[in-house]
């Protein structure tokens, strides 16, 4: 596994590991802070993200930004990474196959980044992280803990984009709060 960030760059820029390959325009490995505390994971690059190489940069990405702003958090401030470094088809989600070839990217970025907290959006990356049993409905706003990794799900912010109701978007604030207040917790175990 890549042991630099050179070397993850270079392996994902040439990477053939699965067939998501075929029809992307760029990689899009992550962005943010290399020594953040917060790792933010979503699905997968859509079509703005495919064309600009960066993640979460369409409508989703905006929401994203804003939802950090709301906790007095920047996208500097954190990393924000997908499960896939490339766009599937028609937006669609990532098949198991591909998940699992790409994965081991996500970890050297967990490795090479060594946040405390994973925040995780939406149901892929959660059954990513946390295990295929997982439900965004369900599981989302719990703490779980794994090998010294805090981590929390929420709604994917194009699940958000898409909720008519506003429920949903209440939810996603309270595990904003919850998400800020376990940051500051730690920040103090530190201080
Ligand atoms: Fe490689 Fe991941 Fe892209 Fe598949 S999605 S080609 S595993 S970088």
């Amino acid at each position: 596994m890549e042991h630099s960030w050179t070397d993850l760059e270079r392996a994902v820029r040439g990477c053939t590991r699965c067939k998501l390959c075929g029809g992307r325009t760029n990689t899009v490995l992550g962005e943010g802070s290399r020594e953040a505390a917060i790792l933010c994971i979503g699905e997968g690059p859509g079509q703005q993200e495919d064309l600009q190489g960066r993640p979460f940069v369409g409508p989703a990405g905006r929401l994203l930004d804003k939802m950090l702003a709301a906790i007095s958090l920047t996208r500097e401030e954190v990393y924000i990474a997908n499960v896939v470094k490339c766009r599937p088809p028609m937006n669609r989600s990532p098949e198991p196959d591909e998940i699992q070839n790409c994965l081991p990217f996500l970890r050297a970025q967990v490795g090479l980044i060594r946040p405390r907290i994973l925040f995780l959006l939406g149901a892929t990356a959660g059954r990513a992280v946390i295990g295929p049993d997982f439900r965004v409905t369900r599981d989302r706003g719990k703490w779980a803990e794994r090998k010294g990794y805090h981590m929390l799900a929420s709604f994917h912010p194009s699940a958000l984009l898409r909720d008519q109701s506003g429920a949903w978007k209440r939810l996603a604030w309270e595990d904003l709060k919850s998400l800020r207040a376990k940051y500051d917790e730690l920040k103090g175990e530190e201080a």
